[in-house]
Order: structure tokens, then sequence, then C-alpha cells
């Protein structure tokens, strides 16, 4: 099977000033594409060649995991914005939110905080709990919740290479500024899909 990039689901410029055309241009069309073309090479000849991303995920480690973690992850992410996205969520999603964190104020406080203190490169993630709570978790690196039963529903990616050509050393500056692209009607898509 060969691993292939869904198309963006924007256009690059279509979460600016947020996130910038010429950081979206790099990260999908050279960080993101570099994952499937590493994958690619990896996977044939080995027990994963007609895996799927997610059995991937699951089941290897090293290189095999990283990449294919990679080019998992960054779909997810490009499919968590949208150009003119951002406000609160609604409906089911905002209950499970306001039932987990109190209110929305306190989870924006929560996510924010896991994703600018990630040390080093890595992920902040909204995801469903087995027990069917909602949880931040930040991840380093490529890992991702799946290996750890959890559903994720959100997330924001701190890899340097997403923000430092706007934002340079102030990952605080991109987190804040994530939190106006997010599209929250695929989150509660996800979580619909969760139950
Ligand atoms: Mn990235």
């Amino acid at each position: 099977m060969t691993h292939q990039l869904p198309r963006l689901p924007y256009s690059l410029d279509a979460l600016e000033p947020h996130i910038d055309a010429t950081t979206i241009s790099i990260h999908y069309g050279k960080h993101h594409q570099t994952y499937a073309d590493n994958l690619n090479k990896l996977v044939p000849s080995t027990e994963f060649a007609d895996a799927s991303l997610e059995q991937i995920i699951l089941k290897a480690q090293g290189p095999v995991f990283n990449n294919a973690a990679q080019v998992w992850n960054h779909t997810f992410y490009w499919e968590s914005m949208k150009s003119n996205g951002g406000g609160e969520p609604k409906g089911e999603l905002l209950a499970a939110i306001e039932k987990s964190f109190g209110n929305f104020a306190g989870f924006k406080d929560q996510l924010s905080k896991i994703s600018v203190t990630q040390f080093g490169s890595g992920w902040g993630w909204l995801v469903k709990k087995k027990e069917g709570t909602l949880a931040v978790v930040q991840t380093g690196n490529a890992a991702n919740p799946l290996t750890a039963g959890d559903v994720p529903l959100l997330t924001c990616d701190v890899w340097e290479h997403a923000y430092y050509l706007k934002y340079q050393n102030r990952r605080a500056d991109y987190v804040g500024s994530w939190w106006n692209v997010i599209n929250w009607d695929a989150v509660a898509a996800r979580l619909a899909k969760a139950k």
C-alpha cells in the first residue's frame, strides 16, 4: 500500500493571518510529504506493507512508527482547522467540555498550557478517554494518543516547524492564534463518531 497525503482541505493562505501561507506551504508540502515518502520507503517487504496508518501506529516502533504517526497527526491537524474558524463549540461538544473542564475558558487554558509547555517537539491534544470523559494530553515527537487507547478529538502541532517562520521562539503566541482557526464542526463530528 502506498500512503498518499490527502489534499489540504483549504488554500495555502486560508489560515492567514494566524498561520501564514509560507509556513503552511512548507509544513504540508515538505514536512508532511517527507513523512509519507519515508514511510513508503520503509514499509515494503515488512509486516506493515499492507497495513493502514492506524494499524501501523498501534503496532510499530522506531522509524516506521514515527513516520506513520507523523503522517496521521498532520492530516488530523489540517482537518482540525479552517478559514474563519475559532470561536466556541456548541451543542454536545460544548456540554462534554463543560462536564470535564468546568467551562470553555478552563479547557482553553489547560490545552494552551500543555501545548506551550510540551518540552521540545510534540503535540497538544484534546482526547476522549475510555471512560467517556474528555482530557488534554501532550505527546512528544510523533507520539499519538491512540496507543494509550484514547480517541483524539483535536490537536495543535507544537513542533517548531509549525510556527517558527512567523512566530520564531514565541510558541505561546502561535498557540494563542491557533484558537482562531479551530474547526469546531470537525471536532464535534469526531466526538459524535467516538460514541
Ligand atoms: Mn508538523
